[in-house]
């Protein structure tokens, strides 16, 4: 026997269904993304699809040189010929532009845009923090009003009522400024944390040069005082930022959603300005943040496109259906109506037969295979999770009838004349 192969550090598989768990299996996210297509098909975004693999220069150039994804959680290699670096995409933004710039996709109007799938960060793996993980994002191209800042929230909102979830999230909010504003408080915020350059841990040492702002993202507790006093961004916001942010949150109380202004809340990525957002939880202990997304008006001209304010988010799949498992609701259908057993001359293809006319009338139909006896059939019947049996064995053969049993309800065990089978069917299935 050959040695087993393990799958690689943080990166899972999504197993199907045993018995009536569905824990966080295949057949949940399937459910989920049914979710996520009607939910985005109601708010009118269309999918956009783009390759796993990008050139590792798009994402320095989007996320920043200065962040921990690019700096330290990015899977780059060399292509073959060694020239072009490439990179397993750490995030779905950089891609979604590239593509719409590529295609000219703001050639006539401004786009609203949704993508769904694997993205990779060598990250140390725990619950809810892994190296493969999947987000849906959600972009809104060539919006500069602050009503679409408010449309992105109440998206969010529609789908955590939905999936049941909605009261164990708290939505934070901030405004970045813009490019001018974002400079004359760094200046400040770094004239501040020099002086207290030697009580700073060595990743806030070294983000004091690079990075000021993620400072201020520091989980170190022995920063917080230091940085509960810095210099607000909120403090450095002009006119037109201050007025875009009101109306902002103006709206978001006329649609009662509720939010928590978190002048610290400044996200991971470069490249965002004006709003930004996070949803988190307190049920996910340390990895909390299931969702967050911001204004990126500049990225896309960034990308050498058209300059086009834009905005968008990100939700991580798995910390959401952990939270959705646990406390929400999400109704996950995974088994056949009918299972249908067989014993004697000519029933294997008789059963066929029936489960070519069920499946014709809209039944999902699971047929045992083989020739053990009935008794071990019910068996497997009652393991497929299907809520009925339709039996065929020498006595229904020989008189064109038809054995049907309810597996889950009260209804007991019946056999009627084979012509009335789907209507019998239908009858019990209402
Ligand atoms: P965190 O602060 O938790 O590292 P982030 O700011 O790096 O999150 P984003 O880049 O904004 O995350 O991605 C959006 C969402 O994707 C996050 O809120 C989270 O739900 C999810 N996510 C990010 N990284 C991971 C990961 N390594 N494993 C699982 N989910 C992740
Ligand atoms: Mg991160």
């Amino acid at each position: 026997m050959g040695q087993k192969i393990q799958s690689v550090k943080g990166m899972n598989d999504l197993l199907p269904t045993e018995q009536k768990d569905f824990k966080l299996t295949s057949a949940y996210w399937q459910a989920f993304e049914n979710k996520i297509q009607n939910w985005t098909r109601r708010f009118d975004y269309k999918q956009i699809r783009t390759p796993i693999v990008e050139q590792t220069s798009l994402f320095v150039r989007s996320i920043g040189e200065e962040t921990d994804v690019v700096g330290k959680e990015m899977y780059t290699f060399a292509d073959s010929n060694d020239t072009l670096s490439l990179t397993l995409r750490p995030e779905g933004t950089a891609s979604c532009l590239r593509a719409v710039v590529e295609h000219n996709l703001l050639h006539e109007a401004p786009r609203k845009l949704w993508y769904m799938g694997a993205m990779f960060r060598r990250e140390r793996p725990q619950k809810g923090r892994y190296r493969q993980f999947h987000q849906v994002g959600i972009e809104a191209l060539g919006f500069a009003d602050p009503d679409i800042d408010a449309e992105m929230v109440a998206m969010c909102a529609d789908l955590w009522r939905e999936l049941g979830i909605l009261q164990y999230l708290t939505l934070e909010i901030n405004s970045l400024g813009n490019r001018e504003e974002r400079a004359a408080h760094r200046a400040a915020l770094v004239a501040y944390l020099t002086e207290f350059e030697d009580k700073l841990d060595d990743d806030s040492k070294r983000r004091l040069h690079t990075n000021p702002l993620r400072v201020l993202d520091t989980k170190n507790p022995d920063l917080q005082e230091i940085c509960n006093n810095a210099p607000r961004l909120i403090d450095y916001l002009g006119e037109d930022s201050k007025k875009h942010y009101q109306t902002f949150k103006d709206l978001l109380t006329g649609l009662e959603i509720q939010f928590v202004e978190n002048p610290r809340l400044v996200r991971g990525l470069d490249y965002y300005n004006h709003t930004v957002f996070e949803w988190t939880t307190d049920k996910l202990g340390a990895q909390a943040t299931v969702c967050g997304g911001g204004r990126y008006d500049g990225l896309i001209e960034e990308l050498g496109g058209k300059a086009a304010p834009s905005i968008g988010f990100a939700m991580g799949i798995e910390r959401l259906l952990l939270l959705v498992h646990e406390h929400g609701s999400l109704q996950v259908a995974d088994f056949p109506d009918v299972f249908i057993m067989q014993q004697g001359d000519g029933a294997t293809l008789q059963a066929m037969k029936y489960a070519k006319i069920l499946r014709e009338n809209g039944f999902d139909v699971a047929q045992f295979s083989g020739s053990t006896k009935l008794k071990n059939q019910f068996k497997r019947a009652d393991q497929s999770g299907a809520q009925f049996a339709l039996i065929i064995a020498e006595s229904e053969l020989a008189n064109q009838e038809v054995t049907l049993k309810d597996l889950r309800g009260e209804r007991g065990q019946i056999t009627i004349p084979a012509h009335e089978l789907i209507s019998k069917l239908n009858e019990w299935k209402a």
